[in-house]
Order: C-alpha cells, then structure tokens, then sequence
C-alpha cells in the first residue's frame, strides 16, 4: 500500500475517530431521554418539550464551563495535545478518552487500509471496526451496549456476506443464531444458578453480530479471546485497590476479540487450530 494512502487513511480515521467521540457522548443520553419520555407517556404524565438534542445540536461545548469548543481546538489530537489537555476558557481537565479513540480511530483505518487496500469491502469492514469502537467505550462508560448499534451491526455483517462472500451466507446466519443463543443460555443458567445477571442482553446482541460477521466456527474462539483479554484486565484492577471488585462490562473484550477476528481471522484461527488440536 501507498505511503501517500495509508497518510490519507490516517487523517480520515482521526476525525472518524472525532465524530465517534460525539456518538459516544451523546448517543446515551438521546437514549436515556427516549426512555424517559416512553416512560412518562406509559404512565400518561404530561409531555414535556426539553430543548433539541441530538448528534449535530447543540454543538460541541466544555462538559466543565460549557463553553463553545473553537474549530481549531476541536481538531483530532492535535486540539486536545495543543491545549494539553484543558479546557481553553476554563483550564478543566479534558478526558484523555477523546484523543485515545481518535488515536484509535486513526489506527483501525489504516490496519483496514493496509490489510483490505481501499474498496467497498475494506469500506465495510471499517464501519464495522468502528462500531465496535463506538460500542466499547460506550459499554465501558455507561454499561450500554445500545441495539442501536449492535443490530445495524449484525444487519450489515448479513449484508456483508450476501454481497461480498455468498457462500459465507449459511455459516454466517449459523453464527448469528449461535452466538445469541450461547450467551443467552449461559445468562439463565448462571441467574438460576446464582441469582445475579452476569451479563446483559447487548453482549448476546454483539456477539451474535459477530457471528455474522465472522461465521459460526469462529464463535469459540472470539469466546476464548474476550475471555482471555477480561481476564488479564481483571488482573490488572484487582492490583490496584481503588478499582477492585468494580462490575466489569463484557462488550469491551467482545470488540477486541472482534477486531482480531476482522483484521487477521485467518492467522488467527490457524494458530488456534494448531493449539487446540
Ligand atoms: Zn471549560
């Protein structure tokens, strides 16, 4: 690949990256709302009309002081490493969470770019990487993974298949089933076994998606993967006091095992076949 495109891939995934950041700050709240709403007309309390509130309104403003974010403090990393950081008017903290998946954003476009070169399937293949961005970091903020966007997932995975590897059709609707199905029986048994949720419906939805995305055959080996990254990152808290025994999101380990499978499923289940049998 071109050094010129991969250059150019990295640009678009910053502010792919940049434009996530918006859904993940806002896409909780426009759901909270819509519930609460629901809610409200559910037990016929009056309507009420809070201001306009969605991806494009209002715009971007200091989550401390509220002050209007300037264009050139907003741009991808270079507007958080310029101002280190803080707030322009109010010298806030800014989280170190936006420029990170803005990072992110700009390293799963280039892999894709450098992996599936620049087509619709490379196309695909990113929005589906940057889905699970988006879903990660809203899981691990809000322990959310909205149907919102792990069914347009799962939809595209379908779709992904049908138009670019048909006969990957009947593995794929296979692995989808398969994938709800296993979390979902795994959630019962450990409720009637233990009396607690250990996982909530979002996960059958993501790994369900995943399936369709990736086949059934590699079901046992996102499971094997998401397991192995919660586990070493449950090490890790339990090492540090102020974080032990906090509740754990699963869609997190669920994204990077899928954007392993995305990005190099083929070494990926050759090495684990290799390992198993
Ligand atoms: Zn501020």
């Amino acid at each position: 690949m071109a050094i010129p495109v991969l250059l150019l891939a990295a640009l678009l995934g910053l502010c792919l990256g940049s434009f996530l950041n918006v859904v993940i700050a806002r896409l909780p709240v426009m759901l909270m709302r819509g519930w609460r709403a629901e809610a409200r007309a559910a037990l016929e309390l009056p309507e009420e009309t809070p201001p306009r509130f969605n991806l494009a309104t209002p715009g971007s403003v200091c989550p401390a002081c509220e002050a209007p974010i300037r264009w050139h403090d907003n741009i991808p990393l270079a507007g958080w490493l310029k101002r280190r950081g803080r707030c322009a008017a109010c010298e806030a903290r800014i989280s170190v969470q936006y420029p990170l998946v803005e990072l992110a954003g700009g390293v799963l476009t280039v892999a894709v770019a450098a992996l599936f070169g620049v087509s619709w399937q490379a196309g695909f293949i990113l929005a589906a990487c940057l889905l699970l961005l988006a879903m990660a970091v809203i899981d691990l903020r809000t322990q959310l993974l909205p149907d919102a966007l792990t069914l347009p997932l799962l939809w595209a995975g379908l779709l992904y298949q049908l138009a670019f590897q048909p006969a990957m059709l009947a593995p794929a609707v296979i692995g989808a089933m398969a994938g709800y199905l296993a979390l979902w029986s795994f959630y019962w048994l450990f409720k009637l076994a233990t009396g607690k949720e250990g996982m909530g419906y979002g996960d059958f939805k993501l790994l369900a998606a995943l399936g369709a995305w990736l086949g059934w055959s590699f079901l046992p080996l996102i499971l094997v993967l998401s397991a192995g990254f919660g586990a070493l990152v449950g090490l890790a808290l339990q090492a540090s006091p102020k974080r032990r025994g906090m509740p754990m999101p699963f869609g997190p380990f669920l994204a990077m095992a899928g954007w392993a499978g995305l990005l190099a499923g083929n070494e990926l289940m050759a090495t684990y076949l290799r390992l198993v049998i």
